[in-house]
């Protein structure tokens, strides 16, 4: 395979599911962006810096060092300052702050650095909010991956309750909500998308479904 493929869409969509089941079969790495922008709002929370203070995260980043690293396994790990934190990424606070860092064009340029130099040595399957528009615009492989917010927030829930933890749906579809409306009108580089790009409703999709349309997509 010679060309990446591009994930977007919103958050909990089922995005980070289905790509990491196509990149097994298709036996090419998976690049979590959002994983990035947490480990960014991971590093401010740790060192006191308030993510919704464009200065005094523009002052922060230039003193974190930010690395993607694989296990043997293939598993992506986040490392902020050569501490591992991938255990601390997945909170609704940490959700939402990277939702902040995001919108900061700096915090962008700097990742988007990192991830268009992970594609540049290799294929990869990569999924996020500005992949198709912006990171590997040029690959003919560019999905857009969606489902209602109800469908999302269910599937949280699910998710949370299963994980043992307390989960509130009306809370939840709110979150959502909110981190849908800050993604997509963000003034830089904001979730949109394009005309070239294919959208794969999940919302009455199985995974599985969901896996064959972007497969048969790219052998296409
Ligand atoms: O995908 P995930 O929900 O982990 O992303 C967390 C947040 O990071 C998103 O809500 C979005 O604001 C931001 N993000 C982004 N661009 C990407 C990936 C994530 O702005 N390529």
């Amino acid at each position: 395979m010679k060309y990446s493929i591009a994930i977007d869409g919103p958050a909990g969509a089922g995005k980070s599911t289905v790509a990491k089941l196509a990149a097994k079969r298709l036996n090419i790495p998976y690049l979590d962006t959002g994983a990035m922008y947490r480990a960014v709002a991971v590093a401010c929370k740790r060192n006191g810096v308030d993510v919704s203070d464009w200065d005094a995260v523009r002052a922060f980043l230039p003193h974190v060092d930010i690395q993607v690293r694989y296990t043997e396994g293939g598993e992506q790990r986040m490392i902020a300052d050569g501490e591992d934190v991938t255990h601390l990424l997945r909170t609704e606070e940490i959700s939402q702050g990277a939702s902040l860092v995001s919108m900061i064009p700096e915090v962008r340029d700097r990742l988007v650095q990192l991830q268009r130099e992970v594609a540049h040595r290799q294929a990869v399957i990569m999924d996020g909010r500005d992949i198709c528009t912006n990171v590997l615009p040029d690959t003919p492989h560019k999905f857009f991956i969606t489902a209602s917010a109800e469908e999302r927030a269910n599937r949280r829930v699910k998710q949370l309750l299963e994980q043992g933890q307390p989960a509130d749906y009306e809370t939840i579809l709110t979150d959502i909500r909110r981190r849908d409306r800050q993604d997509s009108e963000r003034a830089y580089m904001p979730l949109v998308c394009r005309e070239d790009t294919v959208r794969i409703d999940t919302t009455d999709l199985t995974i599985e479904q969901a896996v064959e349309t972007l497969l048969s997509e790219v052998r296409e």
